[in-house]
This record gives C-alpha cells, structure tokens and sequence, in this order.
C-alpha cells in the first residue's frame, strides 16, 4: 500500500479560483475586497509569507495593505494600530503576525479587533464562538485541515482524530472543529507520555508540532490519513513533523510538506477574507 498524496497546491488553486470568483461578483458591486497584515519587528519567514500573500491577493484582486512595527512596539501602540485598521472600512480582514515579540498580550485584541474582520480567528471572541459553534473565523491552518479533507471526500463522521499539538493556533480549533464533524477527538501534547499509544489508534492523525520527522512509519495504524502542518527548516530542507517515507507506505492518504497543508491555508485565509468582504456593513 502507498498512500494517496493529497495535493495542498492544486486544493489551493481549486479554494483560490472560486475566491476570485467571487471578488469579481464584489468589485462589481463596489466592493474591493482588503485584507492587512499587521507585523511587529522583522524576521525572515514573515517578509517571505506576506510576500507570497501580497502575490496571492494581486492574482485573485484582493487588496494586501502592510503595516510594519517596529520591533519595540509597545502594547498600547500595537492596540491602537490595530484600532486605526479595524476602523478603515476598506479593510475586511486583519492579521497581526505571530510570534508577537515577547509583552505584546494577543488577549487584548479582542477590544480593538471585531470578529468578523480577526480572518485568523485570535481573538478570545473568534475562539469562544468557535468554542460554542457560533459562526465565526476559525484559525486558518485548522481550517485548511478540514478543507483538505473535505476536498478529498475523506469521511470525518465517526473517525477517531488524534491531534499531536495543542496550540491555540493549529491542535486545539482542529479538534473543536473535527469534534464537530462528527470525529472523536484526541488531544496529544509534549507531555502525552506514550505518543505512539494515541498516534496508532488515529483513523485521522493531524500533526501541528513542530519537531523535523516525529512521527515515525511504526506509529501509525495501517491505512491511516496524516494530515502534517509543521514546517521545519532543516538542513535538508523544509520537513514536517511526520517521516514522510516511513509514513507514506502505511497511510492511506498524506500531505507532503512543502505542497500540503501550507498552500490551502493560505487559500483558505483569503477565502475568510472573501467571507467577511461579504458582510460589510452598507
Ligand atoms: P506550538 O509550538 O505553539 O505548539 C506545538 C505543540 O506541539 C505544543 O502543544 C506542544 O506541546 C506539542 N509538542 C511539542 N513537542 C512534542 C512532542 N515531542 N510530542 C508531542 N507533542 C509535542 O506550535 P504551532 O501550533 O504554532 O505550530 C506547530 C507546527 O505547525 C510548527 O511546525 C509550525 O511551523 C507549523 N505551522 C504551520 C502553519 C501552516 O500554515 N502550515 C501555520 C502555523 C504553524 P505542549 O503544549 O505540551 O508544549
């Protein structure tokens, strides 16, 4: 058995397409969908990513607008930067990037920020109605997970998804969010003890870790679906927190990393954009 590779470029481009679809059907109403990235300080993986971002809205005519900190920003002006972009009528979807520099408190966000403009789901806000099945914004990787799954007619209803990762960002919205598809869900972490004792009951295993190979071959159950976000830069190159070799030869289906996870979330980012763009206030 080898294990279906599922192509996060072209279920990107499929999510992308129909955003631009419907960006045009705005425009034409007047309404020129804007989305702006709000970056604290400089690093390398972030001017990359809102690059590619900027090029991904350009094709599918949303406008990106960049507001760049410096990195000795305090909390008050983050807080009232945001409030000035949260105020811009232009602007339907709004991400401030993560890792914030130490002291600046995501938490207060959620009074400058309105729910349907935080399109990353940060806020307390996004996550309480996450939490309570409420409409909302769900953190773009998590979405992108499900997506992917979906686009690929792979059944959640009834599966057992084990989740490696708890984070606010990745592990924890995709368990609320495969917990209402009908999965039963498994939440592992740092401290989880006998991971391959969880990884191997996982019909879904989602990994959103961050640590190079993990997940070996020998710690999946035969015919498994591995869906992997973590991005790990490592000599040989971009990896994900599954060894894709070992685990591609068990599993039933697999998203490589690069081209799997990655690409549909930054589809499915725009896709909220589009989603709040929608719901602008006349
Ligand atoms: P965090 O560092 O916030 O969380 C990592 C999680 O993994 C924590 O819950 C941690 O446990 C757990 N963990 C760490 N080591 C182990 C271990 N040995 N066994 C089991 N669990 C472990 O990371 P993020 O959630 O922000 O990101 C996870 C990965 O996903 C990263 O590689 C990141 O680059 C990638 N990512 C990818 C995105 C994409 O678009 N594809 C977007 C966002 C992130 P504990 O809570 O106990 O510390």
């Amino acid at each position: 058995l080898t294990a279906r590779v599922l192509d996060g470029k072209a279920i990107a481009s499929s999510i992308l397409e129909t955003v631009h679809v419907r960006v045009a059907a705005l425009r034409r109403r007047g309404v020129v969908p804007g989305l702006a990235f709000v970056v604290v300080g400089s690093s390398e993986p972030t001017e990359l990513y809102v690059a590619r971002l900027t090029k991904l809205g350009k094709r599918v005519e949303i406008d990106v607008l960049v507001r760049a900190l410096p990195a000795d920003t305090t909390v008050e002006q983050l807080e009232q930067e945001v409030s000035t972009i949260n105020a811009d009528a232009s602007v339907d979807g709004i991400v401030i990037q993560m890792p914030l520099p130490e002291g600046l408190a995501v938490a207060r966000l959620s009074s400058v920020l309105d729910a349907r403009k935080d399109v990353d789901g940060i806020t307390i806000e996004s996550a309480g109605r996450l939490y309570q099945g409420l409409p909302t914004h769900a953190p773009s990787t998590a979405l992108a997970m499900v997506r992917i799954l979906a686009s690929s007619g792979i059944e959640v209803r009834g599966k057992h998804a084990v989740i490696v990762g708890r984070s606010n960002v990745v592990g924890h919205p995709l368990a609320e969010l495969l917990m209402r598809a009908d999965a039963t869900t498994t939440i592992t972490h740092s401290k989880s003890g006998d991971l391959s004792g969880y990884t191997r009951q996982a019909d879904i295993l989602a990994l959103a870790v961050g640590r190079p190979a993990l997940i070996k071959g020998e710690m999946i159950k035969p015919g498994a679906v591995v869906l992997d976000a973590g991005i790990n830069v490592t000599p040989e190159g971009v990896v994900g927190d599954s060894d894709f070799e070992g685990c591609v030869a068990l599993a039933s289906a697999i998203t490589p990393v690069p081209g799997g996870v990655g690409p549909v979330t930054n589809a499915v980012l725009l896709s909220s954009v589009v989603e709040s763009a929608s719901q602008r206030p006349d």
